[in-house]
């Protein structure tokens, strides 16, 4: 805990608060049991709308104090979940891996319900740009570890369950180590290696995983490897194509879609913990935002042939851990923004270059071969957007434009026009100048790191998304 004197003086002072609050509804709770005759709890305001809870089993025999009964009342009130349930879920340890869009959602409502132990693991810092989808961190944690953040906000909402932080990347090397504490692995990343390598690292231990996925306006939740349904890789057992895989940062999601998936893992998770209801295993979950449609579908069980739950499979905990799950599914578990380098320096120009060259007023032409909506969201002045999907039926377009330009600055001494390719990251510009090239464009350049670079080393005030 980082503290200064001033913040120790301020939680001792809300310690002293939060006793007296305690003892106040403590004494609250047993005058309440002395007017019903030994029954847990009646609530004063909503009564009449909720069941009354079974006086069976209710009473001081099922190990919940008397805060616990009062902090958990409205769920003790259900009576397919009540104080057994209760008790089930207090004695439970999950794991949630990857504190972001669905992370969020489902560690505070974890934390809220009292499971026992709440493991949170994740290597990233809090950025203004998931602020609009992983509501658990609030801008006060931009900059700092995601874990922390989370498991503050989790430790505010519920003081009395043990909360545990796990700063770091799930590798094969600590994976195993950290899931075998918890009873139940909620998969709350986005991205493949970490599917498969959790999946297996599941399987490996036994341990029932709750999966979701959100992204776009879409997005699916499975239980997997629990009573009989299947793995990730019984369904999936060779990687898709990595330009198959999208991630947000890329395609975009809309907040809350990840926020219902989020939240519906948590339910999974808290129903498997309290042993209630039927998981979702050996059943898909679908939601499809735009046209408000759920739709559960049936898919295959347990494969015989898996190759790590399958009927003669060995995958043993040391296979998992010599396992390269980045290659197999060739892409990067902490996957940073890919960096081509397609093109040979001499037709690659830096963002700091290109600024020169417009300031010494040089006739050129810029394509920006970005999607029309992210052309949309910002662009540089005068540049022509031309998507890198329509490129090659739109070359009259960049020959006129060019022309276009030669005419305005009259005959010079220079050989004409030039042509600039710019596009987010850098890496659409290289295959756009490749594909001029063929075409005959043999002068265009490439914009180094494209807007981003743009942003970082001319104009700090350049909006990046
Ligand atoms: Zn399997």
């Amino acid at each position: 805990m980082e503290s200064n004197g001033g913040d120790a003086f301020r939680i001792l002072e809300e310690i002293e608060t939060l006793k007296a609050a305690k003892s106040d509804i403590e004494h609250r709770i047993a005058n309440l049991q002395v007017q019903i005759g030994g029954v847990a709890v009646e609530e004063m305001t909503d009564s009449i709308l909720c069941p009354p809870i079974s006086t069976n089993d209710a009473g001081f025999g099922h190990g919940l104090s008397p805060e616990m009964v009062y902090r958990y009342s409205r769920q003790l009130l259900l009576p397919s979940f009540g104080v057994k349930g209760q008790s089930n879920l207090l004695k439970s340890s999950i794991l949630v891996v990857g504190a972001g869009g669905l992370g969020s959602p489902a560690l505070l409502y974890l934390a809220a319900c009292g499971v026992g132990r709440l493991g949170i693991v994740d290597h990233d810092d809090v950025e203004l740009n998931n602020m609009h989808r992983q509501i658990i961190h609030t801008e006060a944690y931009i900059g700092q570890s995601k874990v922390k953040s989370a498991a503050a906000a989790c430790r505010a909402i519920n003081s009395t369950i043990d909360i545990v932080e796990h700063r770091e990347a799930l590798r094969t090397s600590n994976a195993l180590e950290i899931v075998r504490k918890y009873d139940i692995v909620i998969d709350a990343t986005d991205n493949l290696p970490s599917r498969y390598m959790i999946s297996d690292c599941c399987v490996v231990l036994g341990k029932p995983l709750v999966s979701g996925a959100a992204l776009g306006l879409e997005g699916q939740l499975t239980v997997y490897n629990h009573i009989g349904s299947p793995c990730y890789r019984c369904l999936f057992p060779t990687p898709p194509p990595t330009s198959a895989c999208q991630r947000c940062s890329d395609s975009g999601v809309l907040g809350v879609v990840p926020g219902v998936i989020g939240c519906l893992q948590a339910l999974e998770a808290i129903k498997i913990a309290s042993a209630i209801g039927e998981p979702l295993s050996g059943r898909m979950l679908l939601f499809d935002a735009l046209s408000a449609r759920i739709r559960i579908v049936k898919i295959r069980g347990r494969s015989l042939h898996c190759e790590v739950c399958g009927e003669n499979a060995a995958f043993t905990e040391q296979m998992f851990q010599d396992f390269d799950y980045e290659k197999f599914t060739q892409s990067p578990l902490t996957p940073l923004p890919l960096k081509l380098k397609l093109l040979p320096e001499n037709v690659r120009i830096s963002a700091k270059e290109y600024k020169e060259r417009v300031v010494k007023g040089e006739a050129h032409v810029l394509v920006d071969v970005r999607p029309e909506h992210h052309f949309k969201i910002v662009s540089l002045p005068k540049s022509l957007n031309i998507p890198l999907s329509s490129l090659e039926g739109k070359l009259p377009e960049i020959s006129s434009a060019l022309k276009e330009e030669e005419k305005c600055n009259g005959p010079t001494s220079s050989p004409g026009a030039s042509l600039y390719v710019i596009c987010r990251r850098g890496n659409d510009s290289q295959r756009a100048v490749q594909l001029l090239h063929k075409m005959g464009f043999t002068s265009a350049q490439d914009i180094i790191g494209g807007l981003e670079s743009w942003a970082r080393d001319v104009d700090p005030n350049f909006p990046i998304y």
